[in-house]
């Protein structure tokens, strides 16, 4: 009854739930340090947590399905019309419209070796081949040689990338965009933009940028630096035919209520903003200076996470999974072959909870 691609379909391992640590280590919620999944550990602004409040009772109603406020502070914050937008529910949604809309068991889609593991998993519902450069991080002059070779439906740049944390120069980007026709969608997925804007503006690509190609999207997110992780709500920008034709994919309602309002909220809140920011790139030298104390590889980063890679001497599965039985979550990388481990960076206290733990694992 379903198809084998679907059979053989690989699905995306989330970090471990907080009732099963609570539960299979006996440790209290209180005492779990949270950093496997770049959620904001600032959670997020006050002016959500009292909008939500104040829409409970708009539980029982469908929302307003043009998202006209969202949008509106969106085109604003962007310089964009509110018709280059679509919203998602988280912007992993409308990776999936643009995979659904592109691809089928004929077309091939092409990303970098070590990239955000859901691009894949978009590609093989629709039985698209899946083409990855070889190099280490995204080699924009291999993804060309690719491209040319093979025609793929879609390519994906992710910057700056998750999980290795680099970030692609706009000049680059916009170079590479140059050479790319209209017949492939490059999907430009900036989760964590806000950070690599705020360390350099030379990483810094904004949708207006993109807006008048007629084969570029950009996704952006309210999971990561606006701390909404829990409200599911992404976007999309691009040109109005590309946002036309997406938005047929899109059901109606598709993000609640709530969420829409706690996303409207977070954008009003700018200092919320600057903090989280701040707060990032002030506590991740820290990273650094725990990692050259113990010869540890950490890559650099441009997002709210460090990467540590390890030497033969150390597996990552081993460690994560010594963290975690301290209460300290982690992300393995080693669904992704490689011997390292993802670390989102915490508030000052969940950072040192994490150097003392890992300290003792260490030595
Ligand atoms: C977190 C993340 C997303 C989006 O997540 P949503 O919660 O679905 O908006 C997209 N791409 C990357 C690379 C991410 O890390």
């Amino acid at each position: 009854m379903f198809h084998d691609y679907i059979c053989d379909l690989p699905t995306y391992k989330v970090g471990k739930p907080l009732e099963l640590l609570m539960r299979d280590y006996g440790i209290p919620a209180s005492d779990v340090v949270k950093l496997g999944s770049n959620e904001n550990p600032l959670g997020s602004s006050p002016l959500v947590y009292d909008e939500i409040v104040k829409s409970v009772k708009l539980s029982s109603v469908y929302p307003d399905d043009s998202y006209y406020e969202l949008k509106d502070l969106l085109s604003s914050l962007y310089g964009v019309k509110a018709e280059n937008i679509i919203i998602g529910s988280g912007s992993d949604q409308i990776l999936e419209f643009c995979v659904h809309a592109t691809c089928n068991k004929d077309s091939s889609v092409l990303m970098a070796k070590t990239t955000f593991a859901m691009y894949e998993i978009y590609a093989k519902h629709c039985n698209a081949r899946v083409l990855k450069t070889q190099d280490f991080s995204h080699n924009l002059d291999s993804m060309l040689d690719y491209y040319k070779k093979y025609s793929p439906s879609i390519i994906f740049l992710c910057t700056p990338n998750n999980p290795l944390g680099e970030a692609m120069l706009k000049k680059d980007v916009l170079s590479f965009l140059s050479k790319i026709d209209s017949n492939t969608l490059v999907i430009l997925d900036c989760a964590y933009m806000e950070y690599a804007a705020y360390a350099s503006s030379d990483y810094h690509i904004a949708p207006l940028d993109i807006v008048s190609y007629p084969n570029v999207i950009y996704l952006g997110t309210f999971s990561k630096v606006y701390g909404l992780g829990g409200m599911r709500v992404g976007y999309g920008i691009a040109n109005s035919n590309i946002i036309e034709m997406l938005g047929r994919l899109r059901a109606p309602f598709n993000i609640t209520n709530i969420s829409l309002k706690a996303a409207i909220a977070s954008m009003k809140d700018k200092e919320f903003i600057q903090k989280s920011l701040e707060n990032n790139f002030s506590e991740m030298p820290k990273y650094r200076d725990f990692a050259n104390k113990y010869s540890i590889n950490m890559l650099s980063s441009y997002a709210n996470f460090v990467t540590f890679m390890f030497d033969e001497s150390l597996i990552s599965k081993d460690i994560s999974e010594s963290l975690l039985r301290k209460g300290v979550i982690v992300r393995d990388l080693s669904s992704y072959n490689l011997n390292g481990i993802r670390i989102t960076i915490g508030t000052p206290a969940q950072n040192e909870r994490v150097f003392q733990e890992l300290s003792l694992i260490l030595s």
